[in-house]
């Protein structure tokens, strides 16, 4: 928080009139204090001075295959309601201007981010239904998305609001992107207990599987391996 009030101070000071700010919803282990610290920041940044425009936009976490939240259930429209009405009521101030991403838009995008095969067909007749350009919300129909999931009997949720088990075989598992599903659980249990990976750019390798195919990395990770974490 400091620092990026220490940031926009020296935007500001350097004349800057419209300051652009992004918050992710639905985090995992996200609470209610969580939500309203986002309306302190805000409020903290609009005292920076007078002279200067603030938006603010937030968008729904979207747990996406290939990282350590793969596994995680994404909250539904019922959780995150609430949270973008506490945004809505606290950041109605002069000078900021707030949107927020519709949870349906966000469910439907997570349930096509980690779908399997059977949603070519869903996506198909979801596009005979007439669903295009459905990025913006004025063509998003979400009752035709609900109705091409339930014309293959499956449903949104499945995909998007469901925690997998950490032994689930995922339809992407045979997809080798270089960062290997171990490193990925170490990760996730990494995600729960606050533990921080520090960033092997400037420190030691993490042995997230890219030494097998990077030669940049094998003689980090052969460091990492001669003096284990
Ligand atoms: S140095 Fe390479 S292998 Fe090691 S953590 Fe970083 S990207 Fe992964």
């Amino acid at each position: 928080e400091e620092a990026i009030l220490e940031i926009l101070t020296a935007a500001l000071d350097r004349g800057w009139t419209n300051l652009k700010l992004y918050f992710m919803v639905g985090l995992p282990g996200e609470t209610m204090d969580d939500v309203h610290s986002i309306i302190g920041l805000v409020t903290k940044i609009r005292h920076l001075g007078q002279k200067f425009r603030l938006q603010i936009s937030t968008s729904t976490f979207i747990p996406k295959p290939h990282t350590p939240c793969q596994w995680l259930a994404q909250e539904t429209e019922e959780q995150l309601l609430p949270k973008y009405d506490i945004l809505k009521q606290g950041l109605r101030r002069e000078r900021v201007r707030f949107s927020w991403s519709d949870p349906k838009i966000s469910q439907i995008e997570a349930a096509l981010s980690r779908g399997d095969r059977r949603l070519g067909k869903v996506i198909y007749h979801a596009w005979q239904l007439g669903c295009k350009f459905d990025a913006w919300s004025e063509h998003f129909n979400y009752q035709r998305w609900l109705d091409s999931f339930k014309q293959y009997e499956l449903d949104p949720s499945f995909y998007a609001n469901r925690e997998r088990d950490l032994d689930e075989i995922l339809p992407w598992d045979h997809i080798d992107v270089g960062v290997t599903p171990e490193f990925l659980k170490r990760e996730y249990h990494n995600l729960w207990q606050e533990k921080e990976t520090p960033d092997c750019h400037h420190g030691k390798c993490n042995g997230c599987g890219l030494q097998r195919w990077q030669p940049i990395c094998q003689d980090k990770y052969k460091m990492r391996e001669a003096f284990p974490p």
